[in-house]
C-alpha cells in the first residue's frame, strides 16, 4: 500500500519541533530507508507512522486514505522493533502464533501460516524452541515472522539489526531484501547506518535534523548527491570536500591553483569569484593513469601521506596537503610509505561541485 507524507510537522509536547514539513510518498511494494544521524527525526517519523505519536500539523494517507486519527491497530501495519519483544516462555511456534490466536483465527489456519512463514525465514526446523536457545538472528527471524504472518500490508522497522553482530548483521541484510521480495509488502526502514540504507533500500530518504536532504535510489544518492550533506552521509570513507573558488578553468584553493578544463560546459558558468566546493570519492581515485588515458581528462593531485590502513581487499590512505586531509582508496599491492608524497588523479567526470554558501550541488 502506498503511504504518502503531506507537509507533516511534529512538535513535541515540550515544544521541540522535531520535523519541519516532510514531504514523502512512498510507493506499494518498496523499501523505503529512513537514514540520517542520530536525533534527525527518523524514528518520530516511524512512530506517527505507526499512529504512535500524534501529527502536528499535516496529513498522513495510507492507501489513500487520510489516517492521522486512526489508531495503530487500524492501520494494517506490523511492527518490528530493535528488541525483538518475543514472549520468553512460548515457543518459536506460539510466539508466531499469538496474534493470530488473539484474533480468533481457527487452529489449522493458524498452524498453516506458522508453517508459511516459518519455511519463508528458515525457521521450519526451530518451531518447538524457546526464545533463549534461539541465536540473536534466528530471534530476529522470529520478530520479523511475528509480523509477517498477520500479512500486513506495511512493515515497519526501527533499526532491527542493531543488537546483532557484524556477522549476522550482513546475513540478515540479504535475507531481509530476500523476504521483501517475497512478502511484496510496502516497508519502511529506519537505521543510522548508510551501508543499511544502500544494500536494502528501493527508495532512501536521507534526513539531517526535521528535514529531508534527499530522496532517491541508492545509486541516485551515491552518483548524483544533492548537497553536501548527502554526499558526507553516503559512502565510506566518504567524500573528499576542497574548498576554493573558480575563476575561468582554475580552481583556486589551499591546494594551489587546479586546471579544472573539460568539466562540462554550463556546469561552473556564472560561478566565477564564487565559493565552491570541490568533491571526490575516495573510491574514484587513482594512482596510475590507465593506459591510453588522455592526461587532460583527469585531475591531477599530490599530497603527503599521513597513515594508510591495510584492509585486505584495499589500502585506505589518508592524504594532507596545506592543512586539506583526504582520503582515498589503493590496491593492496602499491606499497605505500609514510611522510612520501603520493601523486595521484581523478577522472574529471566522477568530480563533485557544491556552493560553498547553500552546500548544494551545482547543477549539469
Ligand atoms: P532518530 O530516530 O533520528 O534518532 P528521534 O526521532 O528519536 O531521532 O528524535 C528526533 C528529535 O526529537 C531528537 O532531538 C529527540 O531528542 C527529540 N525527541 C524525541 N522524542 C521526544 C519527546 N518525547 N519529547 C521531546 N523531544 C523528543
Amino acid at each position: 500500500m502506498a503511504i504518502e507524507f503531506n507537509h507533516i510537522v511534529k512538535i513535541y509536547p515540550n515544544g521541540y519541533e522535531a520535523i519541519h514539513g516532510f514531504d514523502l510518498t512512498i510507493e506499494d511494494g518498496d523499501f523505503c530507508v529512513l537514514v540520517g544521524p542520530s536525533g534527525c527525526g527518523k524514528s518520530t517519523t516511524l512512530r506517527m507512522l505507526a499512529g504512535l505519536e500524534d501529527i502536528t500539523h499535516g496529513e498522513l494517507k495510507i492507501d489513500g486514505k487520510v489516517v492521522n486519527n486512526l489508531p495503530p491497530k487500524a492501520r494494517g501495519i506490523a511492527m518490528v522493533f530493535q528488541s525483538y519483544a518475543l514472549y520468553p516462555t512460548l515457543t518459536v511456534y506460539e510466539n508466531m502464533a499469538f496474534a493470530l490466536d488473539l484474533a480468533g483465527f481457527d487452529e489449522d489456519v493458524i498452524e498453516s501460516r506458522v508453517k508459511e512463514t516459518a519455511a519463508i525465514l528458515g525457521l521450519s526446523d526451530y518451531l518447538d524452541r524457546l526464545p533463549k536457545n534461539l541465536s540473536g538472528g534466528q530471534r530476529q527471524r522470529v520478530a520479523l515472522g511475528r509480523a509477517i504472518i498477520r500479512h500486513a500490508k506495511i512493515f515497519l522497522m526501527d533499526e532491527p539489526l542493531s543488537n546483532l553482530d557484524a556477522r549476522q548483521r550482513v546475513s540478515m541484510r540479504s535475507e531481509l531484501v530476500k523476504i521483501h521480495r517475497n512478502v511484496g509488502a510496502t516497508t519502511v526502514y529506519v537505521t543510522h547506518d548508510q551501508i543499511e540504507a544502500m544494500t536494502m533500500a528501493t527508495k532512501i530518504v536521507c534526513m539531517d535534523v526535521g528535514v529531508i536532504k534527499q530522496v532517491g535510489t541508492p545509486e541516485e544518492l551515491y552518483f548524483h548527491p544533492k548537497n553536501i550533506f548527502v554526499a558526507g552521509f553516503i559512502g565510506d570513507p566518504p567524500m573528499n570536500f576542497v574548498k576554493g573558488s573558480v575563476k575561468g578553468k582554475i580552481f583556486t584553493s589551499d591546494l594551489g591553483e587546479l586546471d579544472i578544463s573539460g568539466i562540462p560546459a554550463g556546469k561552473l558558468k556564472n560561478m566565477d569569484g564564487k565559493k565552491i566546493t570541490l568533491a571526490y570519492r575516495p573510491e574514484h581515485v587513482v594512482l596510475e593513469l590507465p593506459e591510453g588515458a588522455k592526461k587532460e581528462d583527469y585531475l591531477a593531485l599530490d599530497a603527503k601521506v599521513e597513515v594508510y590502513e591495510m584492509l585486505g581487499d584495499v589500502q585506505n590512505v589518508y592524504l594532507d596537503k596545506n592543512g586539506v586531509k583526504s582520503i582515498i582508496k589503493a590496491s593492496p599491492d602499491r606499497k605505500i610509505e609514510i611522510e612520501s608524497d603520493l601523486p595521484h588523479f581523478i577522472l574529471k567526470s566522477d568530480l563533485h561541485f557544491f556552493d560553498t554558501e547553500t552546500e548544494d550541488a551545482i547543477p549539469e
